[in-house]
């Protein structure tokens, strides 16, 4: 390799071990860190050296130190760091000090996270790349009546988004004029204690929308190409459950303009390395939400269908990789394959009888599914593991390949039926419920099915 030294993984869990796998197939070394609670966890053994990290801090906070990354980072000779998604990746500071530094941030700098971590900034460059999006309010909204006014002229339902929002959260949907003052101030102060700000944006809110998203690599020289779409409808408020590549409901034309659009809008930019463009599509026509840069929970489904392993793809990349050079064996845009079907089921310990309430504990039994098609990734996914509750409740990632989209399905609920967990309650027999339902086996859902459908919680 070029550059790149030795990487630490800014992160915990599966992604920092997913990205350990990569890093030592690249022969690179690799540096973990945790936390106190996390002195047990699996990532930090993954590593082939790991540190502890924000000692007396809080669980998360520990993972937000970022001079004390700096200095495990130094210490340890890494000079790259990557930073899963989560935590620090999107955080332009660490960027920007990684930078300063003289270390690698595996990631578009600083100046794409700032503009794509405000929904506000990253709506006015798909403006003015020519991309559709969402009736909305020109800018933030600060005074109450402007919601009112906009609600009045554009009809409702609308939608008030916190404008540094994430995670499916800050978000608030009013019905009617009579809804619109409470939901203001709700939304403002929902916003300042999640994220810091309390600066919201006003849009319609589309009925019965699909979620589609295109994934995009973007190299040093301004080359970008996509790597096809992913359906990521089937939510649970808002947050994504299950996904699947490519979409089973796209026509063609319309597959080609939103891929077509998301690299005109990466390249009007000069987008570097990986990042996803969010859509919302519905009655055959197709809007942008907003551009996610960093890997995404959903990568692997994209890296089943095309072959192309997404976390090479972003070493490669900040190694100074040219994409049209074939030097970093990631094929030009008419050359990377589109084959079969792929779905992700987010396998989490919460109990779907009660809620989806976090379960915690030790996992007394662990035995996960396989064979064929089927792809895993967990963190602390073994017998004996201890399931805290400082963390996201994301247990295994289950992805599975087939020919066919119903392949694919089956597969997944063989695989779900597999599992044996005992001590630790899952949301396993929920998503056995949904990709076993004949709405999702058919395509016909949109981001409402899961909270539509109410015999999924049996
Ligand atoms: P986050 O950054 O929190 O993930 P997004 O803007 O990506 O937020 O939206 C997440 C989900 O919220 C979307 O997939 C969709 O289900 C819903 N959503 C967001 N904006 C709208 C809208 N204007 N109309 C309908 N649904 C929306």
């Amino acid at each position: 390799m070029g550059e790149i030294k030795k990487i630490l993984v800014a992160n915990r869990g599966e992604i920092a071990i997913r990205i350990f796998r990569a890093c030592t197939e690249l022969n690179i070394p690799t540096v973990g860190i945790y936390s106190t609670e996390d002195s047990g966890s699996f990532h930090r053994y993954k590593a082939d050296e790991s540190y502890l990290v924000g000692k007396g801090k809080k669980p998360i906070d520990a993972y937000l130190d970022i001079e004390g990354i700096i200095a495990i980072a130094k210490d340890s000779g890494a000079n790259a760091v990557h930073p899963g998604y989560g935590f620090l990746a999107e955080n332009e500071e660490f960027a920007r000090r990684l930078e300063e530094e003289g270390i690698i941030f595996i990631g578009p700098g600083s100046k794409h996270l700032d503009m794509f971590g405000d929904k506000v900034k990253a709506r006015t460059q798909a403006i003015n790349a020519g991309i559709p999006v969402i009736p909305g309010s020109d800018g933030p909204i600060t005074i109450v009546s402007e919601v009112a006014t906009f609600g009045e002229s554009n009809g409702y339902p609308i939608i008030i988004k916190a404008s540094l929002g994430g995670g499916g959260r800050g978000m608030r949907i009013v019905n009617s004029a009579e809804e619109v003052e409470e939901a203001f101030e709700r939304a403002r102060s929902e916003a300042k204690s999640a994220f810091g700000s309390d600066e919201v944006y006003v849009e319609k809110y589309i009925s019965k929308p699909k979620h589609i998203e295109v994934q995009i690599l973007g190299d040093t020289y301004g080359n970008i190409v996509h790597l096809y779409e992913r359906d990521c409808s089937i939510q649970r408020r808002h947050q994504k459950v299950v996904e699947i590549a490519p979409s089973i409901s796209l026509e063609d034309g319309l597959r080609e303009e939103i891929c077509e659009s998301a690299v005109k809008l990466m390249k009007s930019i000069g987008y570097i390395n990986a990042g996803t463009v969010e859509f919302l599509v519905s009655d055959g026509r197709f809007y942008f939400i907003e551009v996610n840069p960093r890997i995404q929970v959903e990568h692997t489904i994209t890296e089943m269908v095309t072959g192309i392993d997404i976390v090479h793809s972003q070493i490669h990349i900040a190694n100074g990789g040219n994409l049209h050079e074939g030097e970093t064996g990631i094929p030009i845009q008419d050359k990377i394959p589109l084959f079969g079907y792929a779905i992700q089921s987010r396998v989490t310990t919460e109990d779907p009888l009660n809620d989806f309430m976090p379960d915690t504990g030790k996992l007394m039994v662990y035995r996960s599914g396989g064979g064929f098609g089927v792809r895993l990734d967990a963190g602390n996914g073994f017998q004996g593991a201890v399931i805290t509750p400082f963390y996201d409740s994301l247990l295994v990632k289950v992805s599975t390949w087939g020919m066919t989209f119903r392949e694919a399905a089956a597969k997944m609920d063989r695989n779900l039926q597999e599992f044996r967990i005992r001590g630790i309650k899952t949301n396993i027999p929920f998503l056995e419920n949904v990709v076993k339902h004949t709405n999702f086996l058919t395509g016909k859902y949109d981001t409402g099915f899961i909270d539509e459908t109410p015999e999924l919680f049996l």
